[in-house]
């Protein structure tokens, strides 16, 4: 098994039918990057810069910040290194920050919400991400969106800071993409309006199960309905990708989905163009994706879509597996 594995380092991440697809890493630390390389990942889809700021007794400053997303962004050597923005809140707290406790964390302050509530520290990591963009090939990712203004607030932002950069002849690329995450209800049902706002849309399944099936991701008395193969998760996950494809931009998948094997195919199926996957997996997400077509993936995809409970879905889909 290990032997036929290997057989894929190196090699592009095709379907039978030879549809290119990308095949990310996500990672937690700049050090992490060396481990997406020696993988053979072709890009991280997921930096989730929470660690710069868990692992901390104060916010890191600007060059802090800096001196991190550019170590993953040079140890990438020119592939894309997507940087989602500070993600807290829910169950990722930051003790020095003093928030209040809520009796609803998940569906309180927290995410791309904290960040547009607090500008000076949001601007910091914009612009220590903006200025690593320098130094190879960097997109912005936003956590949680729910609306569209949430969307262009960030972009404004953005747009200011880069203002600011040129005006103190600062480099970085005037093409840098501005993606979202989307992993909300409301976000997969506006899809196709943030699509119109967003150079990217990468799917985090994680919340977008909890999201959908009103389900704790954490709580083990409920974790019978956290599955991203109940109906209603798959049909989300559908929707979310055909908007994308309907507006001309790149769909990917950084939650856990998108390295099961048995999700692969309907992913295939759906027309997702990049998966994002923990570095060891990288070279069993390619193996699976070589094994089916288009085609193939479709029509299983079209039972898979006519079937009523998780269960039957699960079982339609390991009963169709390749070895
Ligand atoms: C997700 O929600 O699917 C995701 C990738 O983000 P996290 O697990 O960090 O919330
Ligand atoms: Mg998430």
């Amino acid at each position: 098994k290990q032997e036929e594995l290997k057989k894929f380092h190196g090699k592009e991440t095709v379907t039978a039918d030879g549809k290119k697809l990308e095949l990310f890493c996500n990672i937690g630390t700049p050090k992490d990057a060396k481990k997406a390389i020696e993988c053979d990942g072709e890009g991280i889809g997921l930096f989730r810069s929470e660690f710069l700021f868990m692992n901390n007794t104060h916010l890191p400053n600007e060059d802090e910040q800096f001196e991190a997303y550019k170590e993953a962004v040079t140890t990438m050597g020119g592939k894309a290194v997507i940087i989602r923005t500070l993600d807290i809140g829910g169950d990722k707290d930051i003790p020095y920050l003093n928030l209040e406790k809520e009796d609803n964390p998940f569906l309180g302050y927290r995410a791309v919400r904290y960040c547009l509530a607090n500008p000076d520290t949001y601007k910091i990591q914009l612009r220590a991400i903006i200025r690593a963009s320098a130094f190879g090939k960097v997109k912005i990712m936003l956590p949680l969106v729910t609306t569209v203004d949430e969307v262009r607030n960030v972009k404004a932002m953005v747009e200011d800071i880069k203002k600011d950069l040129d005006a103190q002849g600062i480099d970085y690329d005037k093409d840098i993409e501005v993606g979202c995450m989307i992993e909300t209800a409301s976000a997969s049902l506006i899809a196709d309006k943030l699509a119109k706002e967003s150079d990217f849309f990468s799917i985090g399944t994680n919340d977008l199960t909890q999201y959908t099936m009103s389900v704790d991701r954490g709580n083990p008395k409920v974790a019978y309905l956290y599955s991203a193969f109940q109906p209603s998760v798959l049909r989300s996950i559908k929707n979310i990708i055909s908007a994308g494809n309907a507006a001309g931009i790149p769909v990917g998948m950084c939650g856990e989905a998108a390295a099961d094997p048995l999700m692969i195919p309907l992913l295939i199926a759906f027309g997702l163009d990049e998966y994002s996957v923990n570095p060891v997996l990288v070279l069993t997400a390619r193996c699976i994706i070589s094994k089916w077509s288009v085609e193939e993936a479709k029509a299983l995809a079209d039972k898979v879509m006519e079937l009523d409970t998780e269960k039957e879905i699960v079982d339609l889909l390991k009963a169709s597996a390749k070895d």
